[in-house]
């Protein structure tokens, strides 16, 4: 039984300073394009299928891809296209909770009759931002913000993925275990070890066991992401970091440009063997984005 329905939309731009790149100067659209000469810090999905990731050496990017397009960041382009897509956040409910400069979860309950359904809203989202932005995003619908992480994550790019709470775990149990919050290669490393490779080997582990591997906090966060255990709300009004600390750590570190205080990594996770089972997917493309996100610590039960 389910108390609650699938209403937390996790909106996320895909490569977003490339993106933005290609939507201001057309000779960039369907090319490769690498932002940033000494570090990556966006691809995009052209130069993405060479192989490139956010955080590599520049050199190294354009030994993998030399018909890649490398531009300089413009940090204020950036900075005005997520005021841009805030305010379409913003349009679309009260419930924003900021992540980054370009992702957000959104919680659309309770407005079924003034707006449709949460798939419907998901739909006229990804439109509006293509319209008022200019920009893709991808959307993942889910009872849970983590569930909701994990479908955006897997539909990249352009993609909307909702996944109905009967097949939550039938849909999380495919995965390969790189896509849970918290596991970055070397956590990986330290389940393949144990012979785990999908999230549905990690849920049949007990709790004792995952704390034995990975520490207290890991474990017991890891086996209640197995679960699908997550009740944190979405939190409106926050903004993690301003966009200008944002642009500034990225143009300065070049590496992540994200600013949360916490814990995990997303890790290029393959797609293979994961089942779609019926959950909605409309993709536009195929292929497995890779994106770099830090999220907060998630309470276990
Ligand atoms: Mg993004």
């Amino acid at each position: 039984m389910f108390v609650s329905k699938a209403t937390i939309l996790h909106a996320d731009v895909d490569s977003f300073y490339a993106s933005v790149e290609q939507r201001d100067d057309p000779d960039l659209r369907g090319r490769p394009v690498i932002v940033g000469a000494g570090v990556v810090l966006a691809a995009s999905y052209e130069a993405k299928a060479y192989g490139i990731r956010t955080a590599m050496g520049g050199a190294v990017a354009r030994r993998l891809c030399p018909p890649a397009v490398v531009v300089a960041p413009r940090m204020s382009a950036y900075a005005e296209a997520s005021k841009a897509l805030y305010r379409v956040f913003d349009d679309t409910t009260p419930l924003v909770e900021g992540l980054s400069i370009d992702e957000a979860f959104l919680d659309v309950r309770g407005m079924e009759r003034l707006a449709g359904s949460p798939t419907e809203i998901a739909v006229r989202l990804k439109r509006a931002i293509r319209a008022r932005v200019g920009l893709p995003v991808t959307v993942g619908v889910a009872r849970t913000k983590f569930l909701a992480k994990v479908a955006s994550g897997v539909a990249k790019p352009d993609g909307l993925l909702v996944v109905p709470p009967d097949r939550e775990l039938a849909f999380l149990h495919a995965l390969p275990v790189e896509r849970l919050w918290g596991v970055g290669e070397v956590t990986a490393g330290k389940l393949h070890r144990l012979g785990i490779t999908t999230v549905g080997e990690v849920a049949a582990l007990p709790k004792e066991v995952l704390v034995s591997a990975l520490g207290l906090a890991a474990g017991r966060q890891l086996h209640a992401l197995a679960h699908n255990r997550d009740p944190r709300p979405v939190q409106p009004g926050r903004r993690r970091g301003s966009i200008g600390s944002h642009a500034r750590s990225a143009a300065g570190a070049g590496r992540s440009r994200k600013s949360t205080p916490s814990c995990s990594d997303w890790s290029n996770a393959s797609l293979a063997g994961c089942a779609r089972l019926g959950v909605l997917d409309e993709r536009s493309a195929s292929g497995c984005g890779s994106t770099t996100s830090r999220e907060p610590h998630v309470p276990s039960r």
